[in-house]
């Protein structure tokens, strides 16, 4: 049986050593703060960023939240980007997603100064990852990569199967998986035979949010599976997009969903509001 990775502790780790950093911070009279910019009335995102904002107050990193209407025009939202890239007393900017269709979200990230993307979706960011500068990671392959590290599992000449291609998962995790030396190969709904691949797999790592999609007769014995996906049942339980319960019978290590990547996704946001706080001030005092 699988031997499970306990996001929530590990992530509990990481938020002690940002509160640690926090502190040191405000010692010198810094302040960190992430503002959030949410659109609309989505009920997930509610959630999201309510997580978000409670990690902000158990580190001490001050909180802020933009809610905009349903209505909010592209223009609206560039300027208040704008206005959050000139406030020198904002460390971070969060565009939580999903946002209203008439809006354009890739545009709007364009705007969000680099040195306050803390969520990693900016082209400076996704640039700078692919060819391997330090940088913002986005948060979630962010947490993904430390998960591996606290199990010590190396990544170098492993099969890396990921399913999902999204900006902000699918797409920065093969450009980690690449740089810790992986074979990856990028599964999505177009793909042919998609189970051809997981068989194959030393490493699957599932984004697509489909509940219990990932079976374990698609794995191999001993295969390591991390589950991003978080998929809500019609009783309001929470499931990943791997059938648990069976593969965890063939794994040989295996996140749980709740308490596996959610939590390192938020403790990664944390850490790089730091970040670019430590990097923020630095530049200034450089001048
Ligand atoms: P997304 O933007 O909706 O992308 C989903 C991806 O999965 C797409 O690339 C899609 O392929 C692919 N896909 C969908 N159904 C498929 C199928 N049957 N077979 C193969 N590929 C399929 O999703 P996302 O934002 O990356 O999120 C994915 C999941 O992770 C969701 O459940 C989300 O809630 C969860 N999530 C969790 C965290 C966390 O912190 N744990 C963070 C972010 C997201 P195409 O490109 O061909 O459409």
């Amino acid at each position: 049986m699988a031997i499970l990775i306990d996001g929530k502790n590990l992530a509990k780790k990481i938020r002690q050593k940002s509160k640690l950093e926090c502190d040191e911070l405000k010692t010198e009279g810094i302040n960190p703060k992430l503002a959030v910019i949410i659109i609309g009335d989505d009920p997930a995102s509610k959630i999201y960023v309510k997580n978000k904002s409670k990690a902000c107050n158990e580190i001490g990193i001050c909180y802020e939240e933009y809610i905009l209407e349903e209505k909010t025009t592209q223009e609206q939202l560039i300027n208040l980007i704008k206005k959050l890239n000139n406030d020198r007393s904002v460390n971070g900017i969060l565009l939580q997603s999903p946002i209203p269709n008439h809006l354009d979200i890739n545009e709007a990230f364009k705007m969000i100064t680099y040195m306050k993307d803390v969520d990693g979706f900016t082209p400076a960011s996704v640039g700078k990852l692919c060819i391997g500068e330090d940088t913002f990671i986005s948060c979630t392959p962010y947490g993904i990569m430390k998960m591996f590290d606290e199990y010590n599992i190396d990544l170098t000449g492993k099969e890396v199967v990921i399913l999902g291609r999204s900006n902000i998962v699918g797409k920065p995790l093969i450009q980690c998986c690449l740089q810790r030396n992986a074979t990856v190969t990028v599964c999505h709904s177009k793909t042919k035979n998609l189970a051809e691949h997981t068989k194959r797999a030393d490493i699957i790592i599932s984004a697509i949010g489909q509940s219990k999609f990932l079976k374990a007769e698609m794995v191999k014995k001993g295969v390591v599976v991390i589950d991003v996906g978080i998929n809500r049942g019609k009783d309001g339980k929470l499931t990943g997009d791997v059938d648990f319960e069976h593969v965890k019978e063939k794994a040989s290590y295996i996140t749980p969903v709740p308490g596996g990547v959610g939590p390192m996704t938020i403790a990664m946001l944390m850490n790089n509001v730091i970040k670019a706080t430590k990097e923020q001030n630095k530049e200034k005092s450089s001048l």
